[in-house]
């Protein structure tokens, strides 16, 4: 179904109209717009293109474009006091402003949020699995993998495609919907043989009916649209901090060819994952940079994973935090309330994404994971290593979705309309009539 035929349906079904307001209106938290619109405050109203699973919870579409299609016209929801709003216009000072609000009102305000556009009981279970380890050429000074570095990883050759596919049907049968394939690259590049085990390994995750992403360093648009071919539903490629910072974290490759890799894999149509890590010696100001620069994207990433640094001996910033050293500050060492705060800037400012909680949980309790999804987290990975470092098993998991009454999400299946929505307690305000521009 094309986005325009998704929009029609959204707009024929939008019916439940409150009241009409003229654009001038003080009454709505609208912003200037530059021709007359038809504003309107509106309830949800299931559009026919929506699914509902067996377990009868009404489902969005779980392709992330034809997910966001019906909401062109949405210019805000509000519940409460609370208002958001998916914008690509945020300046960096509003982002700072909602990154120091009191801990109390922003961790008030992004359960709001999350529970206007997500069902907050779902939680998906992704799979790491590192199918190349180590001998990596780059020097992120975080990273056990990188060749620079001398740590406890060994470089082994590519996993064959069979083992691979065993991890993921292990993976599924443990709870897991989306698996991802991690090799220590630089980037694709030349590698002809790897590339084609990798679209087979793609191939074969896929026809198991699970999510399949591949984070494998930087990619042309043609490896690109080769993997989009093959089912690939995702794209991992981090930017782990702001642009001023990541200078000091990495030196073999720029911020600018990151942004071409990941602007290559949504050109391909594949869904963007990409986040970034605490701990790495950043500034609050940095953490603050890297979400404006990932809320400034033509399209917000659909996927963004929060880590915290796990300090690996014998890597650069491993090192400074276990020596201490006086320039160390902000080094690992990340605690659950900074976590929480970084999860719930992200999930406000960017609310129709899933923010996915990564690395580094293993240093957390079930208390402080709970403060991270009431944050506005809805995903984990599960699985007893993530790449390299040491992660919950999945029993441990499993008894930690009993305690909180989490749900997985299934796999290509979209997430669940949130019951706040179909429920009719958010208001949406919706612009029609005049594309919207901001002023
Ligand atoms: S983070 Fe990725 S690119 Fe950087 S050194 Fe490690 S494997 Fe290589």
């Amino acid at each position: 179904m094309t986005l325009t035929a998704i929009t029609a349906i959204r707009r024929a079904t939008a019916v439940s109209l409150r009241r009409t307001l003229a654009p001038t209106s003080t009454s709505v938290s609208v912003r200037a717009l530059s021709t007359a619109p038809h504003v309107t405050i509106d309830k949800f109203v299931s559009p026919s293109n929506y699914s509902t699973h067996q377990d009868t919870v009404l489902r969005h579409p779980n392709d992330v474009r034809e997910r966001n299609a019906p909401f062109t016209e949405e210019t805000s929801r509000t519940l409460g006091y609370v208002t958001a709003s998916v914008r690509n216009d945020w300046t960096k000072s509003e982002i700072a402003e909602v990154y120091s609000l009191p801990f109390h009102e922003l961790m008030y305000r992004a359960s709001t949020v999350h529970r206007m556009y997500w069902d907050p009981s779902e939680v998906q279970q992704c799979t790491l699995l590192s199918i190349k380890t180590g001998g990596c050429t780059e020097d992120c000074s975080y990273c056990s993998q990188s060749s620079k570095h001398k740590t406890f990883v060994k470089p082994t050759p590519t996993m064959k495609v069979q083992e691979v596919l065993e991890a993921a049907r292990r993976a599924k049968e443990a709870g897991s919907t989306r698996f991802c394939m991690g090799a220590a690259w630089r980037e694709l590049g030349n590698k002809k043989n790897a590339f084609g085990h990798i679209l087979e390994m793609v191939r074969g995750v896929n026809s198991m009916g699970l999510e399949v992403c591949c984070t494998l360093g930087m990619l042309n648009a043609e490896q690109a649209r080769q993997l989009k071919e093959a089912g690939l539903t995702a794209y991992n490629h981090n930017l782990d901090t702001s642009p001023e910072h990541y200078p000091n974290v990495i030196t073999t490759r720029t911020y600018e060819d990151r942004l071409q890799t990941i602007a290559n894999v949504r050109d391909a149509g594949i869904s963007v994952c990409c986040g970034g890590i605490l701990g790495l010696g950043e500034k609050e100001s940095d953490r603050v940079g890297l979400l404006h620069v990932l809320a400034t994207l033509p399209e917000h990433p659909e996927s963004v994973p929060i880590n915290a640094l796990v300090a690996v001996q014998g890597t650069p910033l491993g090192d400074a935090a276990a020596n201490d050293e006086a320039d160390s500050e902000g080094i690992a060492n990340v605690d659950a309330f900074e976590m929480a705060r970084m999860i719930a800037t992200a999930r406000i400012v960017m609310p129709r994404t899933m923010v996915r909680l990564s690395a580094g949980r293993l240093s957390f309790s079930d208390a402080e994971q709970y403060l991270m999804f009431q944050a506005g987290a809805n995903s984990i990975f599960n699985g007893d290593k993530l790449l390299t470092t040491d992660n919950p098993a999945f029993d441990e998991d499993k008894a930690l979705f009993e305690k909180f009454g989490f749900v997985g999400k299934p796999a290509h299946a979209g997430p669940r309309v949130a019951p706040m929505e179909v429920r009719g307690e958010v208001e949406i305000t919706l612009v029609k009539g005049a594309e919207k521009q901001y002023a």
